[in-house]
């Protein structure tokens, strides 16, 4: 009989992330997760005392939905130094509840149901889940591997009279892409071209290995009216709970996406906005330096635990993942194979599947090193001391 209590249309088409399934996997074996970006190392003494001194002093209250001023103006400041991007920090950033709902908000407030995003693959899952959980069209567009290059046929073709929007992650999530000047350059074109909004994630932008630097979309001439800028804490501060991030777009469009994020946070937790902000004015250039040397002796740790164990790891120029190829692990599918990899190493990874469309990645495992260094260094021992393939 028809009722009125069932699911929504889309609810069956957005499974569980298989990085959340990996993870109770993991628990269940009491095994070393490598397969959630938790960051588990400590956040700095100074981002921690001024969040709970402000706890301590009172501001547990509601702040204005765009954030507090002392944050916008440090989060100004760092775009201006460190990003080359010039906004006004009362009218043109948004303190979020993260990166992911600075990108929630942003897609709502500017994007209508049935629209087209361009999304480059390897994609972060949780982009396509969330343009499909808001009715928006995610158009997958394969990159080359191993550097991860765009084919132009393949984006000219990608694009529709209904495209009206591209997600761009750089360092990217899994494939440790830094997009380089002249690619963004070739993609401000593009974006020109098909007069597209150009959505960022740049939440690993202090993540970048061998003197690469951190370049943001919004810097490159002409790029900045079509431009949401989304970063955030939780990487470069090590609090991944604290759900604390921030947006910087035009004037024109940031009234609409705070209303947005409003409507679905009020606003970003008040007391550890001002930990962000203490964070931001507080440390010197030196912590960012030491956290980007930190996280390529990690890189290069599991790198070569990977070679030793024969699952030759593509080497990332940023973020904190690995993708490696599982080819010699048996199984049928990359989901397969990674919980094989569980259950001999009782090191969790994720299937390479998550972070492409259907058919694609079941040869790949994608592992993270941000770890507490003791903790990665166990899981490169068990890995070591496995070899995919044996049994053949
Ligand atoms: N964007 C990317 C590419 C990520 O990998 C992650 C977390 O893994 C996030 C965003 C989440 O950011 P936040 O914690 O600020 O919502």
């Amino acid at each position: 009989m028809a009722t009125n209590l069932h699911l929504s249309e889309l609810a069956p088409h957005l499974v569980q992330s298989e990085i959340r399934a990996m993870t109770v996997a993991c628990t269940a074996v009491g095994g070393i997760n490598l397969a959630q970006g938790v960051c588990d190392t400590d956040p700095p003494e100074a981002v921690v005392e001024a969040g709970i001194e402000a706890i301590r002093t009172g501001h547990n209250i509601y702040t204005r939905l765009d954030g507090i001023a002392g944050l916008r103006e440090a989060i100004a400041g760092k775009l201006a130094s460190f990003n080359r991007i010039h906004v006004d920090p009362h009218k043109e950033v948004l303190v979020t509840s993260g990166a992911t709902g600075a990108m929630h908000a942003a897609l709502a407030a500017l994007l209508d149901p049935g629209d087209e995003c361009l999304v480059l693959e390897p994609f972060y899952g949780y982009h396509v889940a969330m343009l499909r959980a808001q009715r928006l069209s995610p158009v997958v567009v394969s990159l080359d591997a191993p550097a991860w290059e765009i084919d132009w046929d393949r984006m000219e073709a990608a694009v529709s009279p209904r495209t009206r929007a591209m997600i761009l992650n750089s360092p990217a999530n899994p494939s440790g892409k830094a997009w380089s000047m002249p690619e963004l350059e070739r993609l401000a074109e593009f974006a020109e071209r098909h007069d597209l909004f150009v959505f960022t994630d740049e939440i690993y932008e202090y993540f970048t290995f061998d003197g690469a630097r951190h370049i943001s979309f919004a810097s490159l001439p002409g790029m900045r009216e079509r431009t949401i800028t989304i970063s955030g804490f939780s990487k470069t501060f090590s609090v991944t709970g604290w759900r604390l991030g921030y947006l910087a777009a035009s004037e024109r469009w940031l009234g609409a996406i705070g209303y947005f994020h409003d409507l679905t946070y009020i606003c970003a937790p008040s007391p550890l906005q001002h930990g962000a902000a203490a964070g931001l004015l507080a440390l010197p250039q030196g912590y960012y330096d030491d956290l980007a040397a930190e996280y390529q002796s990690k890189r290069d740790l599991l790198c070569r635990a990977l070679q030793k164990a024969g699952l030759e790891p593509s080497i990332p120029a940023g973020a904190y993942y690995i993708l490696a190829d599982a080819s010699l692990i048996e199984g049928p599918d990359a989901r397969a194979r990674a919980r094989t990899l569980l259950q001999e190493t009782g090191v969790a990874t994720v299937a390479g599947s998550a972070f492409f469309a259907p058919g694609r990645g079941e040869d790949l495992l994608r592992l993270c090193f941000a770890k507490k260094r003791g903790e990665l260094e166990e899981a490169c021992r068990r890995l070591e001391s496995y070899r995919a393939g044996k049994a053949s």
